[in-house]
């Protein structure tokens, strides 16, 4: 840190703003500060302690300068070296406790951000786990997360870098201005004339080499570009072929000069800038000694060679702070737009929430009914047109039709991860937007497409869906969906790491897991969207049997892409552009000669051919066996 003022450095680096942080800059209004302040709120005695140690450290840093006077006039002049080694000692006692307390003041002040990010952080996530499904749809994941970490982090400089700076920057100017005034108004006076003098100079200087350097970075591209473009083997081609090779060297001789041109200028521009600095830096000094001279020769006797170098020596110390103030403004302008965007993410409304009057069933039996139900992600297209259907507790039904139509929709709306927009969804009679969020989605299970599972072991994604599961629970479990043979033959069996995402293990297999999970949370209602991606037969095989048992004993719905599983439910609804098309049994809608038998024929009997038992399946469907039997004997 330069004596007597403290660098910027700010939280996003570059004195000047760009033009789109210029056009992007938020209106600074009496609530943004407001709530900007209403996180340090809860740390005001730990500020308070950072602003003692700021002006204490400040006064300590100045004070050398203010003895330089004692050492000048009582040890020097006077020939007095106690007086001398007296002050001296002083001098360098107080530089050493400034320096100790500077340290005390990043403790307090890393600890403060600290809070405050911790604070964020945990508000921000808090926040975002209340998002809809539509967010994390809408919005890219890298954003959220760049919110998260870095523009919080950015929080951090600010009070660590921005707000410190203002403070102990502004400390220091009064300290030395008030030092300076004490000492003689006049001086201090042609001091307070002197330092604009050379600050604006500096700024200017700064500002210019600035757009310099933006504008040969461009020239540089430009540069570049040609020689990408040209010196490529199919672009030499293209030049030779058009016989364009005057026209190109032409092109790269220009825009050569124009970068030396402005390689030149860039160098002069810091030159002159070194010029101006160098000229005021002894200007002030001696203007002070002059006038000062002048002064104490001619009007005011009591002025010592003493007081004239305090006011050089504070002088000096007001460069940066002066400088560094001058520079607040884009520091200031950036912090408070990192404010914003923070703020403007805790200002996304909460679009699900428990209704303030939400209720908690004591008996749950099941039943499912959408009535008139509507939908749409965004205004533009709506997505489900008055569809309705009633799910029976105990029954199953399966949900077929091509992609795209709105399958995963219908079944998004049971858990609320969407509100229908008209038409209403009820859950044992009750409207789940009148339900406990968490009673809700205790209710229900999702087998999705894309199986998630946690980075831990087997065992730790099990326990996901219930804490309390004993090893015999969770070994049913892996047995009902058709896995414990797999997680017993592992090593580690349970305890087997998964890997980031399951990527440890096929797709069959996590598949699997995510069934023996859900087999554990025991919902009520139980909700497979089935793959449509091709697992090989055997883990489909594997998949189906764990399934089977499920669909035909609990309320479930499927949305199904393979006929094994259609076959298994209770009703089809076939689903085509945001409304049902047809319903019924596999039987009827066959005979229908609609969507569903279309489907069936590009589809489904494609899958058949490869599945296990085709013939006792194709007999079923064609009709040789009655609809309402069951396919052989053990699947009841
Ligand atoms: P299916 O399950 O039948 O393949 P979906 O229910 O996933 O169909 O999608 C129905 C329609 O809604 C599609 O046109 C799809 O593009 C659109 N859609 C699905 N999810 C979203 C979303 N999160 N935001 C906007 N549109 C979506």
């Amino acid at each position: 840190m330069p004596p007597g003022g403290r660098g910027m450095g700010g939280p996003m680096g570059g004195q000047f703003l760009t033009e789109e942080e210029k056009k992007n800059q938020p209106k600074v209004t009496p609530e943004l500060l407001k709530r900007v302040f209403s996180y340090l709120k809860p740390y005001t005695k730990q500020l308070i302690l950072v602003l003692l140690c700021i002006i204490v450290s400040s006064f300590f840093t100045l004070l050398p300068s203010i003895l330089t006077g004692k050492i000048l006039d009582e040890g020097l002049l006077k020939k007095d070296l106690n007086a001398l080694i007296l002050y001296i000692s002083l001098s360098l006692l107080v530089t050493l406790l400034a320096s100790l307390i500077g340290v005390a003041e990043t403790y307090i002040n890393t600890w403060i951000a600290q809070h405050i990010t911790f604070d964020m952080r945990n508000q921000m996530y808090s926040h975002l786990q209340k998002m809809s499904q539509r967010f994390f749809t809408t919005n890219n994941q890298g954003d959220i997360i760049t919110r998260m970490t870095s523009d919080i982090d950015g929080v951090k400089s600010v009070i660590t870098s921005t707000f410190s700076s203002i403070l102990s920057n502004s400390i220091t100017l009064v300290i030395a201005l008030i030092a300076m005034f004490q000492k003689n108004w006049i001086l201090a006076l042609v001091g307070i004339i002197i330092v604009p003098v050379f600050t604006i100079p500096t700024r200017s200087a700064g500002k210019k080499r600035w757009s310099l350097t933006n504008e040969s970075q461009q020239v540089n591209d430009e540069v570049n570009g040609i020689l990408n473009e040209t010196l490529s083997v199919s672009g030499q081609l293209l030049v030779k072929l058009f016989g364009k090779e005057k026209y190109e060297y032409a092109r790269y001789e220009n825009a050569n000069r124009k970068m030396i041109a402005l390689n030149i200028k860039e160098s002069m521009a810091g030159r002159w800038f070194r010029v101006v600095l160098t000229t005021f830096t002894t200007v002030g000094p001696m203007l002070i000694y002059l006038v000062g001279g002048i002064l104490m020769m001619k009007y005011d006797p009591d002025l010592t060679i003493g007081d004239i170098s305090v006011l050089v020596s504070l002088l000096g110390r007001m460069y940066m702070p002066v400088n560094s103030l001058l520079n607040i403004q884009v520091e200031w302008i950036r912090s408070m737009a990192l404010f914003k965007r923070i703020f403007d993410y805790f200002d996304i409304p909460v679009e699900i929430e428990n209704a303030p009057d939400a209720v908690t069933p004591d008996k749950v039996t099941g039943d499912v009914v959408f009535e008139h139900v509507e939908f749409s992600y965004d205004e533009s297209k709506k997505i489900l047109k008055d569809i309705n259907f009633t799910l029976k507790a105990g029954k199953s039904i399966a949900i077929v039709g091509p992609s795209g139509s709105g399958k995963s929709t219908i079944v998004n709306l049971i858990p609320r991860l969407y509100d229908v927009d008209s038409g209403c969804v009820t859950f044992d009679g009750i409207d789940v937007r009148k339900l406990d969020l968490k009673f809700l989605r205790d209710q229900v299970g999702v087998v999705s497409q894309e199986t998630y599972l946690f980075n831990g072991t087997i065992r730790d994604n099990l326990l996901y869906a219930k804490p309390d599961a004993t090893e015999e629970d969770m070994i049913a479990a892996l047995k009902k969906a058709n896995i414990w043979d797999f997680v017993e033959k592992q090593e580690k069996g349970m305890d087997t790491e998964v890997g980031n995402r399951g990527l440890k293990l096929s797709g069959g297999e996590k598949q699997r897991i995510s069934i023996a999970r859900i087999i554990l949370k025991d919902p009520t209602i139980f909700i497979f969207d089935e793959a449509t991606s091709a697992l090989d037969s055997i883990s489909e095989k594997k998949i189906q049997d764990a399934i089977d048992p499920i669909i035909k004993s609990k309320t479930s719905i499927l949305i199904a892409h393979r006929l094994s599983t259609i076959l298994a439910a209770d009703e089809i609804l076939v689903v085509k552009d945001g409304t049902i098309a047809e319903r019924g049994s596999h039987r009827e809608l066959l005979g229908k000669e609609g969507i569903y038998r279309e489907l069936y024929e590009t589809q489904f009997s494609k899958a058949l051919i490869e599945e296990d038992g085709v013939s006792e399946l194709e007999q079923y469907i064609w009709g040789t066996q009655p609809a309402d039997e069951p396919m052989d004997e053990d699947q009841e």
